[in-house]
């Protein structure tokens, strides 16, 4: 199998001890049978330590035959216990690095494997990830590493589920290729590169799904893959997009069910998000579309060119490597994808303008840079931490062509 690295991951160091949000803390590290057995070996020969490591092990006797059977139980302060005065891991110090659970020496890559190819990209719920996400000449480059290969503990994850012979399969990987050319088509507003991408889902695939297709939605696929390879389709809807109405009681019915995610009365199973959501609330001082509206466009106009351009790349990378990265991995069918890429962006728009607050006009070009990037930084790694990770109910976001309108409040 050939293994393939995004560019940025070549130069990933772990900040440990001075990462400004380690990720040791606020998610479970669950526990496999394997990781156990090996822990459990380990412990034996630490004598003195043993009570210690054991009494913060859970194990759940009914999980024999799941993934994972175990998990490390958190402090009050909601952390691993493990983590020593320098805030480094004491397991490993004791241990070795063998007895560490295989989720916390991979975090935050993660690995992919496509047919014969096996791919390894960053979690940007690391914030390390995130700046050299942003900060890096050419990120997102595929680069050959045959000297690297999975976590022997965690087998990539496989969109294909070991049927690389299925249509769906077949055409995965020519899809997400498709997709990736139309989000880096920078001559055009990412606003209309994923309206664009979205129609595209919406028309081209909803029948075209990982768990059997019909040759009727096969032949669609074909069919649309070949018309698309005319740049002239995309150009003319490009061009039509600014004038694509959009109404705002819609854009309020959005606003509101994403303000309903932060009280907590929607289908939303973490906190982080919700907090995240109410703080942004209160940042712009409304709830009303057409308010936010404005206040985004007035803190946009009140960028300079330099900050502006800082922007757009970064709202550009953070879509194509979200393209790449999640992929079409954990939803069966394309227009969930799409969906989930397109939520992520405008959620992520709409709280950079929220946590930016004023504009204010005493800063010179450079400070103004510096704030705007670590706000941006922010956004990017905190969303994915609340987001990415957890399970989000996008029922009452549900409607692909609403959400797209919505893109032209952007
Ligand atoms: S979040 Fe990233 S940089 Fe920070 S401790 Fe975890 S892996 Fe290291």
């Amino acid at each position: 199998m050939a293994t393939f690295v995004l560019n940025y991951m070549n130069r990933f160091v772990c900040l440990g001890g001075v990462c400004p949000d380690i990720c040791c803390r606020d998610w479970p590290v669950h526990l496999s049978r394997q990781d156990l057995d090996i822990l459990l070996a380990a412990v034996r020969q630490d004598e003195a330590g043993r009570g210690d490591i054991l009494g913060h092990i859970l194990v759940d006797a009914m999980a024999e035959h799941r993934q994972f059977t175990g998990r490390i139980r958190w402090n009050e302060a909601n952390e691993c216990p493990f983590l020593d005065g320098q805030r480094l891991c004491d397991l490993y110090k004791r241990l070795g690095g063998i007895a560490q659970p295989a989720v916390c020496s991979l975090f935050p890559r993660s690995f992919v494997k496509w047919g014969e190819r096996l791919e390894l990209s960053g979690a940007m719920s690391c914030p390390e990830v995130v700046r050299l996400l942003l900060d890096s000449d050419d990120p997102l480059i595929w680069q050959a590493r045959p000297d690297i290969t999975h976590h022997p503990r965690m087998p990539p994850q496989d969109p294909c589920g070991g049927r690389e012979q299925s249509p769906w399969c077949q055409q995965a990987m020519r899809v997400r290729n498709m997709l990736c050319h139309f989000i880096t088509q920078t001559t055009y507003p990412l606003a209309s590169r994923l309206f664009f991408c979205g129609l595209f889902a919406q028309q081209t695939f909803p029948d075209f799904v990982s768990d059997g297709s019909s040759p009727a939605a096969e032949n669609q696929l074909q069919q649309a893959l070949q018309q698309l390879g005319d740049a002239s389709i995309p150009a003319i809807l490009h061009q039509h997009w600014s004038s694509i109405p959009v109404s705002l009681p819609l854009a309020q019915a959005i606003i509101d069910a994403i303000a309903d995610y932060g009280a907590g009365s929607g289908e939303i199973n973490n906190p982080f998000f919700g907090r995240l959501i109410q703080e942004v609330m209160t940042g712009y001082g409304s709830t009303h579309a057409a308010a936010i509206h404005e206040t985004m466009s007035l803190r946009l106009y009140a960028l300079t060119p330099a900050s502006r351009q800082w922007l757009d790349q970064s709202f550009d990378r953070f879509a194509h490597h979200f393209l790449l990265q999640e992929s079409i991995l954990h939803y069966r069918d394309v227009p969930s994808y799409v969906r989930r890429l397109v939520v992520a962006v405008m959620v992520c728009r709409f709280l950079f303008f929220g946590m930016l607050g004023q504009v204010e006009s005493t800063l010179s070009q450079e400070e103004q840079l510096i704030k705007v990037r670590q706000t941006l930084m922010t956004v990017f790694f905190r969303f994915s931490k609340s987001f990415s990770h957890y399970r989000l109910d996008l029922s009452q976001l549900d409607d692909l062509p609403k959400l797209l309108m919505f893109l032209r409040l952007w």
